[in-house]
């Protein structure tokens, strides 16, 4: 093995050469300013690790940004920045905890590589979005890399006073400075890099009335209040029904984004989702969307993925949950969603993915979110609605702001309704040819 090689054993082989397997950062603390004129971030990251296994130095990973100075435990150290990576040399020892502090500027700019496309900080025509998944963090902040490294955060962004900036947290305040607004943010729920994201618009916020915790919409005053409360205002409902169906909402509030510019598709953050403003409609295509990012929240952002093969488990799961939102809010029921997939995904190719492990240029594809729904459906229809709810929602509450594998959900599986169900749904996750549509036994 190269030494290139060993450096990246620990890599999750979808996102190579990304996080460092030796360390863990527990706390992130950011302080930020940006100036939205000229695309110019100025940073100073502070980062609380712990080591995890001996090793002869740390290596961080930072993108298209220039580091100035790095302070390990607030003394000056040597670093090398090479390809994205920034890595000091020291030996250092199991369980040492040590900060690591990282000054750096520069324009950032989306990261992009050929299987896994683009993503990360994006100017838009006024502002900016930060669409990390899977590989975007590292555009605007150092960080370890690796989606089963989750860690709070502390975060103060500084803009033009003209401009909001929404951040993955619960926001602390805002202060003004010259001709500068800081905004504090807080996030006290442990989360991975990949989720982490900040937006920057000329944005007013509307807050939703009636949800369990705040539900509000950030959105250019060029949407009326009406328009969003008759699309987004939706968000209240299809939160008190998901935590119905699975638990209490895991985090503190749900913020909706939504961009001046359109987005293709919207993308789902800690406590926060971002929309084009095409998707400010009421029609299906819209509501579905806006119940699969919510859904997000439990399956994906509190419940996470070790390694970023089994995707199927946030994205089967959410796309599941569009089928009970179209049943909940009367447009059609989930056997009828079910039996229009099966018959959609029946004329496309099969052979080219299984989807417990459906390869970097496939995590994505439509057909894992078909296909993980279906299977979630053949499940339910075993066990009956009751035991799988519980099955699902003491799923979602053990591991509760964890991480977790394809593995540890067909233990969770066979341990509360049988091996079975575990039979039942091994075709579904490791062969590739389609089973037969699941639907109500007929005897
Ligand atoms: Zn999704």
């Amino acid at each position: 093995m190269s030494k290139s090689a060993a450096l990246h054993a620990g890599s999750d082989p979808y996102v190579p050469r990304h996080g460092d397997p030796n360390v863990e950062v527990l706390h992130y603390d950011l302080t930020l300013a940006y100036k939205v004129e000229g695309n110019r971030l100025d940073g100073d990251a502070i980062l609380t690790c712990r080591v995890l296994a001996e090793t002869d130095g740390l290596h961080l990973d930072l993108h298209g940004l220039h580091p100035q100075k790095v302070f390990l435990d607030g003394r000056a150290h040597r670093f090398t920045h090479l390809r994205g990576r920034l890595s000091v040399k020291r030996p250092l020892t199991a369980g040492t905890e040590l900060t690591v502090r990282v000054k750096y500027s520069g324009k950032p700019r989306p990261i992009s590589t050929r299987t896994l496309g683009s993503a990360g900080w994006e100017e838009l025509e006024d502002g900016v979005i930060v669409a990390a998944q899977p590989h975007g963090a590292p555009t605007w902040f150092p960080c370890n890399d690796r989606p089963d490294n989750k860690a709070t955060y502390t975060l103060r962004f500084s803009a033009p006073p003209d401009y909001t900036v929404a951040v993955s947290g619960e926001l602390q305040g805002t202060s003004r400075k010259g001709n500068a607004v800081t905004w504090s943010y807080e996030q006290a729920v442990p989360m991975p890099t990949y989720l982490a994201t900040v937006q920057i618009g000329r944005y007013r916020r509307l807050e939703h009335a009636g949800g369990p915790v705040p539900v509000r919409t950030i959105a250019p005053p060029t949407f009326s209040a009406e328009d969003l409360e008759s699309s987004f205002g939706a968000q209240t409902a299809m939160l008190t029904f998901f935590a119905g169906l699975f638990g209490d909402y895991p985090f503190a509030s749900y913020t909706a984004v939504i961009t001046e510019d359109e987005l293709e598709i919207p993308l789902e953050s800690q406590g926060l989702s971002t929309f084009g403003s095409n998707f400010v409609d009421t029609d299906w295509e819209s509501m579905r969307l806006i119940a699969h990012e919510l859904s997000h929240q439990w399956f994906g952002n509190s419940v996470t993925l070790q390694r970023w093969q089994d995707i199927w488990l946030h994205e089967g799961f959410a796309c599941y949950c569009e089928w009970l939102w179209a049943e909940e809010s009367g447009i059609s029921t989930v056997q009828a969603e079910v039996e229009k997939h099966h018959e959609l995904l029946a004329g496309l190719p099969q052979d080219d993915l299984q989807l417990a492990d459906p390869g970097p240029e496939l995590m994505f594809d439509d057909r894992v979110y078909k296909r993980g729904a279906l299977a979630v459906h053949a499940l339910r229809l075993h066990c009956g609605d009751e035991r799988f709810f519980a099955l699902v929602s003491g799923w979602l509450t053990q591991h509760r702001a964890g991480n977790v594998s394809t593995e540890m959900f067909l233990e969770h599986v066979g341990r509360e309704a049988g091996e079975e169900a575990v039979a039942l749904l091994s075709p579904w996750l490791f062969e590739t040819e389609l089973p037969s549509c699941p639907g109500p036994a007929s005897d």
